[in-house]
């Protein structure tokens, strides 16, 4: 019985389906970095650092938009900042600000910096991707 289910799932058209039925992706399947803004009157520059404990912000492929494309070529990234750990808000993108939670990209979530402030990431404009990060996860909303 095992065995006859293994084979199932092994065939390709089967696991096609599977996807299909599955729209969670992996934050860490869609190359994010962990972001500091380094900002100065003249300029405001996104380095990238190592771990979860530095970041001020958080840079990751579209989901939406790579899934559309197949891949990461012609996919926009999107940047998150935190207050919280010290973003400043008059960094780019404006607007949304999370707080972050988790070890690294594989346990990472974003959730609401205010008590009234909205847990999710909403695109104003470009492909309107709607969604959360939840426990590494990505999920449309
Ligand atoms: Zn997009």
């Amino acid at each position: 019985m095992y065995v006859h289910i293994f084979s199932e799932i092994e065939r390709p058209e089967e696991i096609l389906w599977v996807n299909e039925g599955s729209p969670t992706m992996q934050l860490f399947e869609l190359d994010p970095h962990f972001l500091v803004c380094e900002k100065s009157l003249q300029s405001e520059i996104h380095r990238e650092v190592e771990t979860l404990v530095q970041a001020q912000g958080l840079k990751f492929l579209c989901p939406k938009c790579f899934t559309r494309n197949n891949g990461s070529v012609g996919t926009h990234a999107i940047v998150c900042w935190s207050r919280s750990r010290g973003a400043p808000d008059t960094a780019s993108p404006k607007g949304g600000r999370w707080r972050f939670s988790g070890t690294g990209f594989y346990d990472l979530s974003l959730d609401a910096e205010t008590f009234m402030g909205a847990s999710s990431i909403a695109l104003n404009g470009g492909c309107c991707w709607h969604g959360y990060i939840t426990d590494g996860s990505v999920i449309d909303a």
